[in-house]
This record gives structure tokens, C-alpha cells and sequence, in this order.
């Protein structure tokens, strides 16, 4: 199986990313429909919550009415992305991608990892609801993350921890830092690394969703929010020929 995953060295690069809409993009307050989310590319979805997270650090988010959306989606769900983020209460996607009510799934857990319980989540938003992207979203400071780079052992958070320990490991490599989470350097690259191994773990377990991807039907991406600004870097996994297993 081929697997398309773009290079962590290349993360920088996203800031010069630039996803490409198709078609009419519906307004940024319009409540998500059957006909909208069918009509939508994985490119246009990313596009979406690109333009979203524009508007949050600009300070600008579109004006709603959640009572007016609660109110039409009520009737029934099409969201077009499903993103996996940190438990962390500055991260909340909805927020930072400036999404309304029904736009968009959200798995949220301690340092954005994934197991079967968050895959089988994501191969219901997308297989059986019709997602278009899924966005696996890290932060700088995560505390999980500093966690799992300290080794930190407590309750079910231990185990929780160890997923995220094959992206510690790998920014040790990469950095040849101390491990320790005051190693600012290393926290950021295993922050980076994070997100990609819980993109490539998505991929891995998920037969369905690996090979909705290889279709062109969902595309999955990666992400790291700055929480100061509030700006979400974007990474899209894309066959470069440099990152295949
Ligand atoms: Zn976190």
C-alpha cells in the first residue's frame, strides 16, 4: 500500500501552502447541507478551514446565529471535515477555524493521539457521513507532549503518553537535544512529529480510510496551532515521492 506522507522537514514549507478551491465556495455561514458537502473536494474543505483560521487570527470571525444553526442542523448532520486535537482548553477547533454549528467533527484528546476508538470515529465521519478531510492538529506547549518527553507516569495517562512516545524518540534523533521538556527545540520537533505519527497511525489501522485516500475521496492533513497567534500551519499529505512505506 502506498502511503502518502509529506516529509516532517518539510513542515516549514507549509507556510507557503496554498490550497486550491474549486468550484463556488458556499459563505462561511452557511449551515452545511447534503448537496454542499457532496459538491465539496477534500481541496475545497481545506480551503474552508484555511480561510476559517484566517478569520480567527485576524480577529475577525463571521457573525452567527448558533441558535438559528443549532436550530436547521438539528434535522440532520453533513460536516465536511473531521479534526483530531489536543484536549487542551486554548484548542478548541471550532474556535480557531472559525466553524459554526454541523461544519465540522471534532475528536479531541490529550496530546492528539489516535487509537481504534478515535479511527473508527473518523471511519464513521467519513465513510458513512461523508467528511472530506481529516486534519490531525497539534500545539506548541502541549503539555502531553512535554509529558511524554519527560516521562511522566501517572494513571491511564501513562498509556496515553506512549503513543506519543515514537515521535519523542524520532526528534531525539532529529535534534540530538537532551531529553528534557525544557529542551524547547526538542518539545517543538516532537510536537511536529507527533502529528505526522498520528497521521501516518490513521493510515496504518484504517484500511477504509487509507483507501478513501489513495481514491481521491478524503485527504488527510497535519497541523500545528501556534497558541499565541492562533495560526494553524498546515501541512498536506501529498505523494512527493520522498515519504512512502
Ligand atoms: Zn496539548
Amino acid at each position: 500500500m502506498k502511503i502518502r506522507i509529506l516529509p516532517t522537514t518539510c513542515l516549514a514549507l507549509a507556510f507557503a501552502f496554498s490550497a486550491t478551491s474549486h468550484g463556488e465556495a458556499p459563505p462561511p455561514t452557511a449551515v452545511m447541507t447534503k448537496a454542499r458537502q457532496t459538491a465539496m473536494t477534500p481541496d475545497d474543505a481545506l480551503s474552508r478551514l484555511k480561510e476559517g483560521n484566517d478569520r480567527f487570527v485576524a480577529g475577525r470571525p463571521v457573525r452567527r446565529n448558533l441558535l438559528e444553526e443549532a436550530r436547521i442542523t438539528s434535522a440532520g448532520q453533513y460536516p465536511y471535515a473531521a479534526i483530531v486535537s489536543c484536549l487542551d482548553s486554548r484548542t478548541a477547533p471550532e474556535q480557531i477555524f472559525d466553524q459554526g454549528i454541523g461544519d465540522i467533527f471534532c475528536a479531541r484528546v490529550a496530546g492528539n493521539v489516535v487509537n481504534n476508538d478515535i479511527v473508527g470515529s473518523l471511519e464513521f465521519a467519513c465513510k458513512v457521513v461523508g467528511a472530506k478531510l481529516i486534519a490531525v492538529v497539534g500545539h506548541n506547549s502541549c503539555g502531553a507532549v512535554k509529558g511524554a518527553v519527560d516521562r511522566v507516569e501517572l494513571g491511564k495517562l501513562t498509556g496515553l503518553l506512549e503513543r506519543i512516545e515514537p515521535a519523542v524518540e524520532t526528534a531525539e534523533k532529529q535534534t540530538g537535544g537532551t531529553r528534557s521538556s525544557l529542551d524547547n527545540v526538542l518539545v517543538e520537533r516532537a510536537t511536529i512529529d507527533n502529528v505526522v505519527h498520528q497521521m501516518q497511525t490513521i493510515l496504518r489501522k484504517s484500511k477504509i480510510l487509507s483507501a478513501m485516500q489513495d481514491k481521491g475521496e478524503i485527504e488527510i492533513v497535519g497541523g500545528v496551532q501556534d497558541l499565541k497567534t492562533g495560526r494553524v500551519t498546515l501541512v498536506k499529505l501529498k505523494d512527493d515521492g520522498h515519504a512512502k512505506r
